[in-house]
């Protein structure tokens, strides 16, 4: 049997215990009153047409299904489709499109795109414990992606073509090999510094390129090396540790996923296809998750992270 031939991903009996054998592994919770025990569960009866799922809170009476407070609430696809749309969303390694899921799924464009970006929510990270803790390298680098059309391009300067475009931080640990990504609006010291400071501990050492906006900040840390990308200069030759490969490697899985997939992009999104990337480059098989554990870990964070952001109009 293939991974496809699941129960959870054909019966939606199969998908409710699936889902809540993940987001309850302690049993079920209320998400009333937060309850967690005389919790019971209504029997679906085909004549009264009781939900799946139902369970009801003996203290608030309150009814609830695993669904409430997930990103699947307030949504009317069966909870195997979400299953469906969340493996080919955490399996595939430069993503899935939403148009791809509309015909795969069979439901409408505009059903398949909101599905795109909840769970492109589940998938984003809270993680906030600074990289390089234990005084190990952190690559830090920024790529240009798009158009960004809120931005008119500068016609008098020149060496300024990545102006108009998409700006993408990211920081890499090299220890953890896991990588964090931001948006952000330009790449002054301003905007940058406080970021490096925010999420590298002092303790590492940074290894950036020659660009001059990292000089100041990266007095902050316990070591920082610049490699001279300018001068042909890649990897070190004194000390091959010193490169920013790994992060420019990550980089290309981005951009060559952004432009194949998801042709365009506009920059109010932009970020959460940023937390798409991270999510499945933290959670690659090199650091031995696999597609199923990946689409687990996925459904894990579907929960407390409803998207509350109102937008009709899919772009
Ligand atoms: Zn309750």
């Amino acid at each position: 049997m293939s991974i496809l031939g699941k129960a959870y991903f054909h019966n939606e009996e199969a998908a409710f215990e699936h889902v809540e054998a993940v987001l309850w592994p302690d049993g079920p919770y209320c998400p009333h009153c937060g309850a967690v025990d005389r919790i019971g569960k209504i029997k679906p009866n085909p004549e009264k047409r009781v939900r799946l799922g139902l369970h009801k809170c003996g203290h608030c009476k309150g009814q609830f299904t695993v669904r409430v407070g997930t990103v699947f609430e307030a949504s009317k696809v069966p909870l195997h489709k979400w299953l469906q749309a969340l493996h080919l969303m955490t399996s595939s390694k430069k993503g899935i499109s939403a148009h791809q899921l509309h015909r795969v799924l069979e439901v409408t464009y505009k059903t398949s795109w909101f599905m795109c970006h909840r769970i492109r929510e589940a998938m984003r990270s809270d993680e906030l414990t600074p990289f390089g803790g234990n005084g190990g390298i952190v690559e830090v680098d920024e790529t240009f992606i798009g158009h960004d059309k809120t931005v008119k391009p500068h016609r008098s300067k020149k060496g300024r073509g990545h102006h108009h475009k998409h700006k993408v931080l990211s920081l890499m640990d090299r220890e953890t090999g896991k990588a964090r990504s931001m948006v952000v609006d330009d790449l002054k010291a301003a905007t940058l510094a406080p970021i490096l400071r925010d999420n590298i501990a002092k303790e590492a050492t940074l290894l950036t390129d020659e660009f001059r906006v990292y000089q100041g900040v990266g007095r902050e840390f316990s070591d920082h090396h610049q490699v001279r990308h300018k001068m042909g200069e890649y990897v070190n030759r004194k000390n091959p540790e010193i490169h920013t490969n790994t992060i420019e490697g990550y980089f290309s899985i981005f951009k060559r996923g952004m432009k194949g997939v998801y042709q365009h992009c506009a920059k109010k999104h932009l970020h959460r296809y940023v937390a798409e990337y991270d999510f499945r480059y933290n959670n690659r098989s090199a650091n031995g998750i696999e597609d199923q554990e990946r689409a687990a870990i996925a459904l894990a964070g579907a929960s407390g992270k409803r998207l509350k952001y109102a937008c009709n109009r899919p772009n």
